[in-house]
C-alpha cells in the first residue's frame, strides 16, 4: 500500500566540513550566495549577460580565444562526453593515454561513440613521453588523441607541449582533460595547441557540479562541421546547443541549470579578481607547505616531485598504517575530508586534495596537525 499519511522529513542538517579530497572542494562562499539569486527564465536578457560573462571569463581561465567556448549542463564527466561525442564518428581511430582512471573512462567513452579505440598505458602515477605517443602514432595513426592533463586518480601531472607537437605533427586532433588543473596550475589552450579542452565546477574553481567548462578550437569546430553522421549524443550536441550560446536568435535547446551557471560566474569573477598567475602560485604554495608537513611526518609522496599535481596530492600510506580508520576519524574528530586511492592504489595512497577556495594555509596546518595526532 503506498503511503498517503504526511510524511515529515528533517530539514538538510550536514557540517561545514573541510573539503581537501580529489572533489568537490569547498564552494567559495560567494559561489552559494551567488546562487541564491532568484531564478530569471533561460532567454531573460539579463540571464544571456550572465551567459555572455560566463563565456569571455571562461576565455581567460582556459587562455584562449576559441568562440566555441561554453560551460556544458553537467558534471567534468559530462563534459567529458561532450568531447568524446561531438569530435567521435563511428569508425574513426583515437587514441588514449591511460595511465589513471580518468584517461580509461575517456577510452570507455570513445568506444561507445564507435571509435577505433587504441590505448598506451604507465603505471598509475607516472606519466607519458612525447616518445611514446610518437610511436603509437606511427605504429597506427589516429585522428585524435585524448589525454588527462592532471590525474587525479594518481597524482600526477602530465606535461603537454611537446605531446601536443607531436599528435600535430600527425595531423590528429589533441584532447586535454583538465577537470584537476583549470584554474589551479596552468592550462593554456592556445600556446599548447589544444584542440578540445574541458574541466569541471567543483575542483579548482570552486563552484557547485553541475555546470561544465570546455572550449573547441578552429581544428575541432572544422571536424565537427564536416561531419557525416548527426552526434549521438543529442544533449550534448555543439551544433544545437550553440545556437543557444550565440545564435541568432538564441532558441531553447534545454533549460539551464540557471543557480548553477549564477555559480559558476561567480567562481569565474573570482579567478579572474585574483588573477591566474596569483591563483596558481597560491596552488603551489600551499601544496609545497603541505608536501613538506608530510615529509616532516615522515610520510612520502606516491609522485616524484618535477611530476607532482600542486592541487592532488597522493600520500603513501605506510604499511602499518590503517587507511581507512584514519580518513574516518579524520572525519569524524576533526570534520575534514581527505579520500583514499582506488583500483591499482586502493589502500595504498590517501588523496589530499588542495583545489580553490580549499587551498589554504589554514586548512594544510590543521590537516597536518590532525594527522600528526592520529599517527601519534
Ligand atoms: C573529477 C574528474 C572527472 C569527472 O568529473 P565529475 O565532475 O566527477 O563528473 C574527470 N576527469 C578528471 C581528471 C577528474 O578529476
Amino acid at each position: 500500500m503506498p503511503q498517503t499519511e504526511p510524511i515529515i522529513y528533517p530539514e538538510i542538517k550536514v557540517p561545514s566540513r573541510i573539503l581537501l579530497g580529489p572533489g568537490p572542494s569547498m564552494a567559495d562562499p560567494r559561489v552559494l550566495k551567488a546562487m541564491s539569486t532568484p531564478l530569471v527564465g533561460h532567454l531573460d536578457p539579463e540571464f544571456v549577460k550572465v551567459m555572455d560573462g560566463i563565456q569571455e571569463l571562461l576565455r581567460y581561465v582556459f587562455q584562449t580565444e576559441n568562440a566555441l567556448t561554453l560551460p556544458v549542463s553537467g558534471t567534468g564527466t559530462a563534459a567529458m562526453e561532450a568531447a568524446v561525442a561531438n569530435l567521435i564518428e563511428p569508425g574513426d581511430a583515437v587514441l588514449v593515454c591511460v595511465n589513471g582512471y580518468f584517461g580509461r573512462r575517456i577510452a570507455e567513452m570513445a568506444e561507445r561513440y564507435g571509435a577505433q579505440v587504441e590505448i598506451i598505458t604507465r603505471p598509475w602515477g607516472e606519466i607519458f613521453s612525447a616518445e611514446e605517443v610518437d610511436a603509437a602514432l606511427k605504429a597506427r595513426p589516429a585522428q585524435i588523441v585524448a589525454i588527462v592533463h592532471a590525474e587525479t586518480s594518481t597524482g600526477a601531472l602530465q606535461p603537454l607541449d611537446e605531446i601536443s607537437r607531436v599528435v600535430h605533427q600527425y595531423g590528429a586532433l589533441f584532447v586535454v582533460d583538465a577537470v584537476t588543473s583549470l584554474g589551479g596550475l596552468p592550462v593554456r589552450v592556445d600556446e599548447t595547441g589544444i584542440d578540445v579542452c574541458y574541466s569541471g565546477a567543483q575542483k579548482c574553481l570552486s563552484a557547485t557540479p553541475g555546470a561544465s567548462p570546455i572550449t573547441f578550437g578552429p581544428r575541432a569546430v572544422e571536424k565537427i562541421d564536416a561531419r557525416k553522421t548527426v552526434v549521438a549524443n543529442w544533449y550534448l550536441d555543439m551544433s544545437l546547443l550553440k545556437n543557444y550560446w550565440g545564435g541568432q536568435p538564441r532558441t531553447y535547446h534545454h533549460t539551464a541549470p540557471i543557480s548553477a551557471y549564477y555559480g559558476l560566474y561567480e567562481a569565474l569573477r573570482l579567478a579572474a579578481e585574483e588573477g591566474l598567475e596569483n591563483r596558481w602560485a597560491r596552488h603551489r604554495k600551499n601544496a609545497e607547505m603541505l608536501w613538506q608537513g608530510i615529509e616532516e611526518l615522515g610520510l612520502s609522496m606516491h609522485v616524484p616531485l618535477e611530476n607532482r599535481i600542486p592541487s592532488l596530492t597522493t600520500v603513501r600510506i605506510p604499511k602499518d598504517v590503517d587507511d581507512l580508520s584514519i580518513r574516518k576519524a579524520l572525519l569524524s574528530e576533526y570534520n575534514i575530508e581527505i579520500s583514499g586511492g582506488f583500483a591499482e592504489l586502493a589502500g595504498r595512497v590517501w588523496r589530499i586534495g588542495l583545489m580553490g577556495y580549499s587551498s589554504r594555509a589554514e586548512n594544510v596546518l590543521l590537516l597536518l596537525a590532525a594527522l600528526k595526532k592520529l599517527l601519534e
